[in-house]
């Protein structure tokens, strides 16, 4: 046997809940582990051990990614109130691990739908993946509401620091009415611009970027000025590349989208980022077939799954049934995590690695060996693979 593939510096692995925990081992043990002398940095963020630790697990883990500046995670349970009757160990109600993590690297979400021959997506003419990224800070997500009964004026008023104010009117009602105040922050478009632009080179596609600043003057318009500027500084890079950046209307991108070939990045304000995925992701297949990718603006990775914990499958599973669970995300993950480690310590093996680990899992899916969730999609026959079964044809592929 060849000598295992060497890393220098380690990789931040975030473990997790339910079934993905199961498959993430499965894509470890059989899928790296006898091709790579893996070195990671270890972080348990399976809810039990959140609770047992009192979720400094997540903040030790999301400080691990911005040292070491790579992180592949496994999905993990956000405890709601079914989940407490369901662990009655836990203490707290613990945060969304994603969204501590998010608070502490900062940064953009990157979406792409991972494509396979004879899965068509429902728009006819998109041939290449597109890839969403939100804008996961401020406008209606942070915003405040009002809800008023008499005839009245509402007004918004800015207090500075340095005693100044700034106050509009923001209309006068007869009767009852509703009120929102939104806000973003220069710094959190900033740091989503600079994210983007450095995305897009990477993958070499262009830029799309939309909002509504024809009505939204000041506030659409101040994300639309930040965008420029920070172009400025990458505006060669793009050149050189041939690839470019472009601003439109929120109404226009979406029709340039359906009638597009695909192969973008389309970076969306917040609400039209979580309205846009899911209209992307359900036209291009799965669920399981999306993978995501955090990005800060400094250059920080967090790679995962876009799926969750997939309960349902894990309750069959722990039944000692098989189950036809997807994990091409999650190899996709793996796969993503492992170049981006060996571009950043200038490994080629391993970048080439993580490159043929992908490609054994696309080889395996346009071989016509698929989960059950896309194999129902599938415009031939194919083999409905069992979990087990579709690792192990990857395996044979990469040995
Ligand atoms: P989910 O785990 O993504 O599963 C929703 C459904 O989608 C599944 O029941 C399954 O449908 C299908 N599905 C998802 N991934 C699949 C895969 N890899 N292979 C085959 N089918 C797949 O979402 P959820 O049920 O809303 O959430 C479950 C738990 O995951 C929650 O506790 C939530 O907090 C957590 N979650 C975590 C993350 C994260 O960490 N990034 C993201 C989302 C949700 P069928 O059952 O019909 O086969
Ligand atoms: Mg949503």
């Amino acid at each position: 046997m060849k000598d295992k593939i060497r890393m220098s510096t380690p990789l931040v692995e975030m473990d997790g809940d339910e079934m993905a925990r199961i498959i993430w081992k499965m894509v470890r043990e059989e899928l790296v582990e006898p091709f790579v002398d893996l070195k990671t940095e270890y972080y348990d963020l399976g809810l039990l051990n959140r609770n047992a630790t009192e979720d400094t697990v997540t903040v030790e883990a999301a400080e691990a990614a911005k040292k070491y500046g790579v992180a592949v995670k496994c999905a993990t349970i956000t405890p709601n109130r079914q989940r407490m009757e369901e662990y009655p160990q836990l203490t707290r109600m613990w945060r969304s691990p994603n969204g501590t993590i998010r608070s502490i690297l900062g940064g953009t979400v990157f979406r792409t739908p991972i494509l396979a021959d004879g899965i068509l997506p429902a728009v006819r003419s998109w041939k290449r993946p597109i890839t969403i990224a939100r804008h996961a800070y401020g406008d209606v997500y942070r915003a405040v509401d009002l809800h008023t009964e008499e005839p009245g004026e509402c007004t918004l008023t800015f207090r500075g620091e340095s005693g100044s104010e700034k106050m509009l009117s923001v209309f006068r009602s007869n009767g009852p009415a509703v009120w929102q105040a939104q806000h973003n922050l220069d710094g959190s478009i900033r740091d989503f611009a600079r994210s983007c632009f450095r995305f897009a080179l990477e993958q070499k596609q262009d830029l799309w970027f939309c909002a509504k600043d024809t009505i939204a003057k000041v506030y659409d318009g101040r994300f639309r000025e930040i965008f420029e500027e920070e172009y400025e500084a990458w505006k060669g890079e793009f050149e050189k590349q041939g690839i470019r950046y472009f601003y439109t209307l929120i109404d226009d991108a979406v029709a340039r989208v359906i009638r597009s070939e695909g192969g973008f990045i389309w970076a969306c304000k917040n609400y039209d980022g979580d309205v846009m995925s899911d209209m992307v992701s359900t036209a291009f297949g799965s669920v399981a077939m999306m993978s995501s990718v955090l990005v800060s603006p400094d250059g920080c990775y967090e790679f995962e799954a876009a799926h969750g914990t997939v309960t349902r499958h894990y309750y069959r599973y722990l039944r000692g049934e098989k189950t036809s669970t997807n994990p091409v995300a999650i190899i996709h993950a793996w796969g993503g995590a492992l170049k981006k480690r060996g571009e950043k310590d200038g490994l080629p093996e391993l970048s080439a690695f993580g490159e043929k680990l992908i490609t054994a899992c696309m080889d395996t899916l346009n071989s016509g060996i698929m989960t059950g969730d896309i194999a129902a999609l599938a415009e031939k026959p194919v083999h409905t693979a069992t979990t087990e079964e579709f690792i192990c044809s990857v395996a044979e592929k990469l040995a």
